[in-house]
């Protein structure tokens, strides 16, 4: 589909952000009715072209219907709970502190701690969420409900598809009677397109979802600009999994089952993606790890996303499989329809703690398992890990010590911290947290999936002894 993409230019560029920055008043001043109004029917709209965005997004990513018309619909589910936020005023809320007579510190004025747009925002997709994570994604979503109008840069992988679902954005934003130019978009698969866009003034801040060599990039731009702004990168990440032995004795089995599908699901192309497997060491450890390669073994994955991903992936596995404290444990036969393989490797915990190189995420169906002696052992490798997405930490119900100190280490260094199941599949919902520390993500303390996400682009003021007229909007 290379044919397909499009290079914007410097002057669209500069145009689309022009338009974003006209708009931002008129968009910051809307109310609570006109936002939701164009979320609710921006949601409409992707559920009414499902057909033809479902077919073109699968030309494009080969990700398949089923998964395409559960992301739609986790897309359209998204924009709602945004509007339903909206509604219920949750950028408009405000944090009001009545004055004291008196002198400081017991006396006080009266201080309302509102919140403002911070404008602008510029929004780069995924190739691997071609709904969910792109056009009219979270992000997206999140901005709007702000009060932020958003200039998308388009994936390359999937130039169509975006342009489709932009063209039925601009018309749900004239139904709305929005302001125009309060979704843009600008496409192109050269870096200045991205680059562009980051450095213009007029943008506010960056919501980016991709890889860490490409967040770090734009990361540094951003700060190189006259005006630093901030940059929320949602980067890849390795998602250690630790299995205490009460977990293995009770099912074992299951969960090798669990994890080698999760593993390949989607082919491995998920920002949550099991990476890394410590296991404690126990009487079941040897036959859990045996079964879980056998298990992987048994998965066959589609496709990859592009003929880049692919050899990005190829590389990384013959990397890690080369490396001298690496066995591999799946057998690596090539798949007959072309498709990746799974790839379980076993490295020993020291190798996994002295060397970098091992903790890279590789983007599909691959997984590095560790025996670990003691919890000690299990400590230091999650502290080695860094930051990460999520942590999954199977067999802590007992709450004795051991279960205490995995769970400390993992909620150090994760976003998410899960006792059941595997990490793949985030929940959209207030409580939710998708970031973690760096390299996760580039802001630890937001999240870009769920309704806190709205608060990235949000700025508070407070209004000191504010007149009348002007405190009412907000009570
Ligand atoms: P990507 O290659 O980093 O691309 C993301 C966007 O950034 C594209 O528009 C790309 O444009 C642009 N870009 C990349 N490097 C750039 C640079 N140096 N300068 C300017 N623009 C640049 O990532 P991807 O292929 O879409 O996604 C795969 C990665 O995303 C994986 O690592 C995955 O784990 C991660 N991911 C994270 C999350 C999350 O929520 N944390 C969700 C999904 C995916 P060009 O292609 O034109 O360069």
């Amino acid at each position: 589909m290379q044919d397909t993409i499009r290079e914007s230019t410097a002057a669209e560029i500069d145009s689309a952000v022009a338009k974003a920055a006209a708009a931002s008043p008129a968009w910051a001043a809307s109310d609570a009715a006109a936002r939701s109004a164009l979320l609710r029917k921006l949601a409409e709209g992707l559920e009414a072209a499902r057909e033809q965005l479902v077919a073109l997004a699968n030309e494009e990513t080969v990700l398949g219907p089923a998964r395409l018309n559960g992301e739609l619909d986790r897309t359209a589910f998204q924009l709602r709970a945004f509007a339903d936020a909206v509604d219920a005023g949750e950028p408009f809320q405000a944090i009001e502190d009545a004055a004291v007579p008196g002198a400081p510190p017991a006396g006080r004025p009266h201080l309302l701690r509102v919140n403002v747009p911070l404008g602008p925002v510029a929004m780069f997709s995924a190739s691997n969420f071609p709904f969910a994570f792109s056009v009219l994604g979270g992000d997206t979503a999140s901005a709007l409900a702000a009060g932020c109008p958003v200039v998308v840069k388009a994936h390359p992988a999937h130039p169509r598809l975006s342009r489709a679902v932009h063209a039925l954005a601009l018309e749900a934003v004239q139904a709305c009677a929005a302001p125009d130019g309060v979704i843009g978009m600008v496409e192109g698969a050269s870096k200045e397109v991205g680059i562009r866009l980051v450095r213009h003034p007029a943008i506010e801040a960056v919501a980016f979802t991709g890889s860490f060599a490409g967040g770090a990039a734009l990361q540094k731009e951003v700060q190189g600009r006259d005006k630093p702004i901030p940059f929320y990168g949602e980067l890849g990440s390795i998602n250690p999994i630790v299995a205490l032995p009460a977990a293995l004795k009770e099912k074992g089995p299951e969960l090798a089952k669990t994890l080698a599908a999760s593993i390949a699901l989607g082919c491995g192309q998920f920002c949550t993606s099991p990476g890394v497997l410590i296991v404690l060491d126990s009487e079941a450890t040897d036959s859990f790890v045996r079964l879980l390669a056998e298990e992987m073994d048994a998965q066959a994955p589609h496709a990859m996303l592009s003929p880049t991903i692919r050899t990005a992936f190829d590389s990384g596995v013959a990397r890690l499989v080369s490396h001298t404290a690496a066995r591999r444990l799946t057998r690596g036969e090539q798949d007959p329809g072309g498709n990746p393989v799974p790839n379980l490797v076993e490295v020993d915990i020291a190798a996994f703690i002295a060397h970098p190189e091992l903790r890279h995420e590789i983007f599909g169906p691959s997984c590095l398992v560790m025996k670990a002696r003691t919890v000690a052992e299990a400590q230091q490798a999650l502290q080695a890990v860094g930051g990460s997405l999520t942590a999954t930490v199977w067999g802590a119900e007992s709450g004795d010590a051991d279960a205490r100190a995995i769970v400390g280490a993992a909620m150090s260094m994760a976003g998410r911290v899960l006792f059941s199941g595997v990490p793949t599949g985030v929940a959209v919902a207030r409580a939710q947290h998708h970031g973690g520390p760096w390299p996760a993500s580039t802001a630890p303390q937001t999240t870009s999936v769920g309704l806190m996400a709205m608060q990235r682009f949000l700025r508070p003021v407070a209004l000191q002894d504010a007149p009348a007229w002007l405190a009412g909007n907000y009570r």
